[in-house]
């Protein structure tokens, strides 16, 4: 029989209330012995009472408590809630207090694991579950919630309905050649392959954007010293909210800033935070600016526009070669001795803009700019589903390249039962992605990542 679990579900530390979260066949027994009220437990009622140790009649707190008869639970079984006062020593006791009663502590990611394989979510459902929690920004927060609430379910369940018609065809002609049914050609076989690679084509070409909305993106500024690096850095904390929420890897000096812009999550690095020095060539040598020139997804220079390009400017915009860049020419109410041509001659893949930071002046664009790199200037992916997890992006690319493979061999003529092994493989791969054919590995794999209580 499936064992009991409990943990403490909501964020460490003080709080105005903490819940307990039990589930499992013995949530209700254990809730019966833990919890004393004045009436009578019912499902789907919140009561109120006191946690009582029964051993020792210690009233460890005041608390409000649930009970929710499975299995339309959150895990599909059965689940109790305790709200305590959310204090660290009475949730700390009341949860030892549960686990005394026979539940066990549950490991992270176990109670929606159990919501995965009681049937209440599909596994990329499950896993969006984890981005809803870590969201950083509006953005983030709703391709994360699409995908909850089973919008990439819907169309990888699509995708497979499709080939699974194709492989209904071919099963067909494989096994009654003889029967009067219609023939399947090699050429429809093709036709249907090829729509079908499309459309796995399409999702994946979400994932780029996917990614960048939900681990947010990387700008790093650079430029010479009194150009402007800092006025930028105000003038986009001034436009955009700063993300409360800690960031992993985040320093909490002045290098480095997370904000949100137009709904993304950015990680703004000024490199002259890194090191003060006069030398933006020696500046660069330095292995921490080094890394966040190499890290960006973005390097936004800025050059003053008022006097000539010098030696160091140029230095920086030779470097920009095959990267993702921004040129601001900045200081124009003072003068245009640089112009957007001057910056083409060295770094011809550079977008310039043309700013006045102390007056605020071209950050909008700057913005647009930042918007453009995540959706590549397609306004409309921002309402499409996206692809975002690593995992699922593995297994499109894996699906595309079997049916590619079907594709080639239908082409070359040969036998239906060879290509159905392909299209089976990619029908497979896809049905990873939901959960219908994954391993045990992979499953501690996905929900490993999930924090204690969810
Ligand atoms: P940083 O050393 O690159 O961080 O440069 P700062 O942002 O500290 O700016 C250096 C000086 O230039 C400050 O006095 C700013 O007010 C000024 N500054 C920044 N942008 C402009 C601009 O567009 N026009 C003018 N006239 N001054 C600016």
């Amino acid at each position: 029989m499936c064992e009991t679990i409990a943990a403490i579900s909501t964020a460490y530390g003080e709080g105005g209330i903490g819940i307990i979260r039990i589930s499992g066949p013995e949530a209700l027994g254990i809730l019966r012995r833990v919890f004393v009220c004045k009436s009578n437990i019912a499902s789907r009622r919140m009561a109120f009472g006191r946690i009582v140790d029964p051993d020792t009649a210690e009233v460890i707190d005041e608390v409000l408590a649930v009970y929710m008869k499975g299995p339309t639970t959150y895990t599909g079984e059965d689940v109790a809630e305790i709200n305590c006062h959310g204090s660290v020593v009475s949730l700390r006791k009341a949860l030892a207090l549960v686990l005394r009663q026979g539940a066990r502590m549950a490991e992270p990611g176990e109670f929606t694991k159990r919501a995965f394989l009681n049937g209440r979510m599909d596994l990329s459902q499950a896993e969006a579950v984890i981005d809803v929690i870590k969201a950083k920004a509006d953005a983030s927060y709703e391709a994360a919630l699409s995908q909850m609430e089973g919008a990439l379910s819907r169309r990888v369940r699509e995708i497979r309905a499709r080939i699974l018609d194709v492989l209904v065809d071919l099963t067909v002609n494989i096994d009654y050649p003889d029967e009067d049914i219609e023939q399947l050609t090699y050429e429809k076989l093709l036709s249907d392959l090829e729509d079908v690679e499309d459309d796995v084509d399409t999702l994946l070409a979400t994932a780029g954007a996917g990614r960048m909305i939900k681990e947010g993106i990387r700008v790093a500024i650079i430029g010479k010293p009194n150009v402007g690096k800092s006025s930028l850095m105000n003038c986009l904390l001034r436009q955009s909210r700063a993300i409360v929420t800690e960031i992993p890897g985040t320093t909490r000096d002045t290098i480095e800033e997370a904000v949100s812009i137009r709904n993304i999550p950015v990680y703004l690095i000024d490199t002259a935070g890194i090191r003060q020095t006069n030398d933006l060539v020696e500046m660069i040598g330095i292995e921490r600016t080094k890394d966040a020139f190499n890290k960006a997804d973005l390097i936004v220079v800025i050059v003053d526009a008022s006097t000539p390009l010098t030696g160091e400017d140029r230095d920086i915009l030779g470097r920009l070669s095959g990267r993702r860049s921004l040129v601001l020419l900045n200081k124009t109410d003072l003068g245009n001795a640089v112009t957007p041509r001057d910056i083409a001659d060295i770094s011809s893949n550079s977008d310039v803009i043309k700013t006045c930071l102390v007056a605020g002046e071209g950050v909008e664009e700057i913005e647009d700019k930042i918007e453009a790199l995540v959706y590549g200037g397609q306004l409309s992916q921002k309402d499409s589903v996206m692809v975002n997890n690593v995992r699922h992006e593995e297994l499109l690319r894996k699906a595309k390249q079997a049916l590619s493979d079907a594709s080639v061999i239908t082409e070359n003529g040969e036998a239906l039962d060879i290509i159905e092994i392909d299209i089976r493989e990619a029908y497979d791969y896809l049905g990873e992605i939901i959960g219908e054919t994954v391993s045990d590995e992979v499953l501690d794999e996905v929900f490993s990542r999930f924090c204690l209580g969810k």
